[in-house]
């Protein structure tokens, strides 16, 4: 009979791939939990904390209008730095770039090429937040350190000096050259860290591997999977802002035409919110499920031991599990300014909508405008790239560099599970790119969802044990170069 594949070979081959199926589930599980307590020898969260409030006190706010920007304000903290770091500050070389970028060397003796520690200084303004503090008090209370900067991005700043300073104190010399990087403008994507970049490529330095801040320590955020995760940047989506212009002769309200100027902007917007970006998962983000799927309970630990086969799949869930999981693996859009007549009954002569656009890797601003341009379908409305940057390129996870910074990460988390992740905001470590293939993005932090939540917004404050965790944390990897 022919085309008919005989019953008793469908079981057998449906026997051999159940068997292999559970071989793999049954291979795919939590890597052996570590029983060792934190190690935090030598560090002090009480006093950093105090240290850290120190500097909070200190408004470093950034702002695009030079006139909101309070230089008096960044030269006091860099004094404060060197008064709160003394043997860092005697031990290592600093040079001020720009409006105040800072560039340290720690000098090892060594001909490796070094390791660059990255953070900023500057702030996001609190104008038109509640706030239950005085954001600028750096208050110590409850078990955390509150004020606008705890965590984003003084509370890394503080937790690496923090690291170096016990460690020059007790004379340590680290196996490679360590670069401190603090921007003072990463808030407005300024031009600290780029001439920070400048100044080690003229000098031929090459990275052996840069970390800034980035993905954290922390819990529930992966679907089905219930305990700490610790995600390591290893690239961050491009950023795109366009601009959505459609016009009109205007005239009286009283007569208005149909189809006008805010009609079809907000037929394109709508066009663009049903249908969405495709989604996918990258292979950065299967690095991710492998790594934190193993930590998930049976049915869900089936699915993503087979997340290579089942992309397709795995995207459409990300994509419907939450907002955090959506925006890993799609460029997203945000609509976030829309602007008709200024008067209320003057037709409007230019209706302007501002889309906040975040390319997924994969993808560049070429081809998500092109893409934008095909789901409007009107070419009466404009479309104008205000500023646009490509994904960053993706570095390794199966180096020595990565290796070290999972280490780190043990050493002060040992229950955390390290997994690569993709950043879906910028930051300054894209800069480095240029100069390094090792550039992750991770603060050694364990944030609660309120934490999270506090990020630009108001109440910002970080946990002294997270402070005391993060110190550790750097003081581990400065020990393991
Ligand atoms: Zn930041």
């Amino acid at each position: 009979m022919k085309g008919v594949v005989p019953a008793a070979a469908v079981a057998a081959a449906g026997l051999v791939a159940a068997g292999l199926v559970a071989r793999k589930v049954a291979g795919f599980r939590p890597l052996p939990a570590s029983a060792r307590e934190p190690d935090l020898d030598g560090v002090d969260g009480e006093a950093a904390a105090h240290r850290l409030a120190e500097l909070l006190r200190i408004p470093t706010v950034s702002s695009r209008n030079p006139a909101e920007v309070d230089p008096a304000a960044f030269a006091a903290f860099r004094q404060r730095l060197a008064d709160l770091y003394p043997e860092t500050h005697r031990a290592l070389d600093r040079e001020v770039l720009g409006d105040g970028a800072l560039l340290y060397r720690w000098r090892s003796g060594a001909d490796r090429p070094p390791m660059v520690l990255m953070a900023h200084y500057d702030v996001v303004p609190v104008a038109g937040q509640e706030w239950s503090r005085d954001p600028f008090s750096g208050a110590v209370e409850d078990g955390a350190v509150h004020g606008r900067g705890a965590i984003d991005d003084k509370g890394t700043l503080v937790a690496i000096l923090e690291a170096v300073e016990s460690l020059v104190a007790t004379g340590f010399v680290p196996a490679r050259d360590v670069y401190l990087s603090f921007g003072n403008d990463e808030e407005i994507a300024g031009v600290g860290a780029q001439l920070a970049v400048e100044a080690l490529r003229s000098r031929g330095v090459r990275p052996w591997a840069v970390l800034d801040e980035g993905g954290a320590v922390v819990s529930g955020v992966f679907p089905g999977v219930p305990g700490r995760a610790a995600v390591v940047g290893l690239a961050e989506k491009g950023l795109l802002d366009v601009e959505l212009t459609a016009t009109d002769p205007g005239g009286h309200a009283s007569a208005p035409v149909r189809g006008g100027a805010p009609a079809r902007l907000a037929r394109a917007i709508l066009r663009i919110e049903d249908d969405p970006f495709p989604a996918r998962v990258h292979d950065v983000v299967l690095g991710m499920i492998d790594a934190l799927g193993r930590y998930a309970p049976p049915g869900y630990r089936a699915v993503f031991a087979h997340a290579r086969f089942l992309r397709p799949a795995l995207a459409l869930l990300l994509s419907r599990a939450s907002r955090e999981a959506n925006a890993l693996v799609r460029t997203t859009v945000a609509i976030t300014q829309l602007e008709g007549s200024r008067a209320p009954n003057v037709l409007a002569t230019r209706a302007r909508a501002h889309a906040n656009i975040r390319i997924a890797l994969g993808e560049t601003v070429a081809s998500t405008m092109d893409r934008l341009r095909r789901v409007i379908d009107d070419p009466s409305i404009e479309l104008r790239v205000v500023d646009g940057t490509d994904p960053s390129p993706v570095s390794r996870a199966d180096n020595e560099a990565f290796g070290l910074v999972g280490a780190a990460v043990r050493s002060v988390y040992p229950d955390a599970a390290v997994a690569p992740y993709v950043m879906v905001q910028a930051s300054d470590a894209r800069h480095f790119s240029q100069i390094c293939d090792s550039v992750y993005r991770f603060m050694p932090f364990d944030l609660s969802r309120a934490q999270l939540a506090s990020l630009h917004a108001a109440d910002e404050h970080l946990s002294i044990a997270a402070l005391h965790r993060g110190a550790g944390f750097f003081r581990s990897l400065l020990r393991g170069l």
